[in-house]
């Protein structure tokens, strides 16, 4: 099958293999005609002359086919919400037990492979719509993928064990968690986190740490009565290693878009985003793919080469690129902006990737690690907060505008951004374009769509370079 060629398997591997992806795909209702469709929006979408990035593909692949075969083939299933903290968690059970223990993030899989490779995610969301989520109310993406996918019984014979989510920041998700929880029967565990930080606090006060830090432990405990087997202490900071792993090389390739000309597309960018935040089940193989892309990535700049012509303006996103549709961060591309920077990505107070623990952090008590991560990322801040970190941002990466594509549905994400503006704009003289967009339904934000305004701040920006 030429889709796992594009996808990295190796000869072996897709001899030894075809069997189940034919399978999972079956019971997923994908045709051939659907392969052949998948096989061309794959060439199209990614750089598949990179390794890393036919590697990457091949884990969200792989992820996606053990998801599928999970209820027949593995004793214990595990689900995650983003951007809940519980994927280190469950990385330190497969880590521990891989041929046992299917855990991992389905929206995310279901996005990627039905949505970006099969474009097939309307038949989700819309099952979300006759099941319960009207249309029209501008109902967030990812749970509707999530329930959807319940309501076509696409989730399998057997019901997860446990599904770990969140309960703060976001309004819809600990609610359709909780549906899921009562109309399918799937045991949920909700990590909060105190949301009562002052308005003007931008240092992440010790009580939220402490609550926080109780919220994992508890998740700890959990995990550990589902699975039947104690997760202890040392899996899990054998788990956090691991992800961390993953995390530095992810963040090496994210530095070097630094580089004029860019030299790597968003919508491979954005791949490593979303594999990096959600691929637990093969943390290895995504180690793997990711060093194999930052050396590309690594050779590209040494030479020069890039996707983009030198001194292209360069812009802030706040969100990663759509996951459902990579046709969204080509035409940002095709109208010629680079986005050099996401807000998601920031997570250092010097608006870079790199993540710098506070010193009061005990790195033996992995807990602590996680919760220091969890909340340190430009999301969970209050606008102040976020208005410094995206302003310095802006001059690590050396950005000549901010292409606000909000999270229109997401009511936490987008409720601010006209404050955020205001605040941002207060600091520093940058132009900002606030579009109403979504990362996951792309069905009312299409690329045709957003065009006319993206090419019309991207002239707006030439110009302004040009003087
Ligand atoms: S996008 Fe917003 S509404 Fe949707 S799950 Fe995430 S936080 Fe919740």
């Amino acid at each position: 099958m030429k889709l796992l060629e594009l996808c990295g398997y190796e000869p072996n591997e897709i001899k030894k293999e075809l069997p189940r992806v034919k399978k999972a795909l079956e019971a997923y209702g994908i045709s051939q005609e659907d392969i052949k469709v998948a096989e061309k929006r794959v060439e199209k979408f990614w750089d598949v002359e990179l390794k890393g990035v036919r590697k990457l593909l091949g884990c969200q692949l792989r992820d996606w086919i053990d998801m599928i075969l999970a209820p027949e083939e593995k004793k214990k299933i595990i689900t995650c919400q983003i951007p809940s903290v519980g994927g280190m968690p469950v990385a330190a059970a497969v880590l521990e037990r891989p041929h046992e223990v299917w855990g991992g993030f389905p929206k995310i899989a279901n996005l990627h492979n039905l949505g970006a490779v099969f474009g097939k995610l309307p038949e989700l969301l819309e099952a979300a719509e006759n099941l319960c989520m009207t249309p029209g109310e501008i109902h967030c993406g990812c749970d509707m993928t999530e329930i959807g996918a319940y309501a076509m019984g696409r989730m399998g014979k057997r019901k997860p064990d446990l599904n770990i989510t969140w309960a703060c920041f976001c309004v819809e998700a600990p609610k359709v968690d909780g549906l899921i929880e009562d109309w399918f029967g799937v045991p949920t565990y909700y990590i909060n986190r105190i949301q009562d930080d002052g308005f003007k606090e931008t240092e992440v006060p010790q009580r939220i740490m402490d609550y926080v830090c109780a919220q994992i432990k508890g998740c700890q405990k959990v995990m550990s009565d589902t699975l039947g087997w104690e997760v202890t202490d040392e899996m899990m900071l054998k788990g956090m290693g691991a992800v961390m792993n993953c995390y530095m090389h992810w963040s090496e390739i994210a530095e070097l878009l630094r580089a004029d000309p860019m030299p790597l597309h968003q919508a491979d960018m954005s791949l490593c985003d979303y594999i990096m935040f959600t691929g637990v089940q093969d943390l290895a193989g995504v180690a793997e793919a990711l060093s194999i892309l930052a050396e590309e990535v690594k050779e590209r700049v040494k030479a020069g080469k890039g996707v983009l012509p030198k001194g292209a303006p360069r812009v802030m996103t706040a969100t990663f690129t759509p996951i459902s549709d990579p046709g969204i961060a080509h035409m940002i591309e095709e109208v010629g902006l680079a986005v050099g920077a996401v807000g998601f990505r920031l997570f250092d107070p010097d608006g870079s990737t790199k993540v710098q623990m506070s010193e009061k952090v005990n790195l033996l008590k992995w807990e602590e690690t996680i919760a220091n991560l969890y909340i340190q990322n430009m999301l969970y801040k209050g606008v102040p907060g976020k208005a410094d970190l995206i302003v310095k941002g802006c001059e690590y990466w050396n950005l000549d505008g901010i292409l606000w594509l909000n999270e229109t549905p997401c009511r936490p994400f987008a409720s601010d951004a006209l404050m955020l503006k205001e605040f941002i704009q207060k600091k520093k003289d940058i132009p900002m374009l606030l579009m109403d967009s979504s990362i996951y339904d792309t069905r009312a934000y299409s690329a045709p769509q957003l065009r006319t305004r993206v090419e019309s701040f991207a002239e707006l920006l030439r110009l302004r370079m040009a003087k």
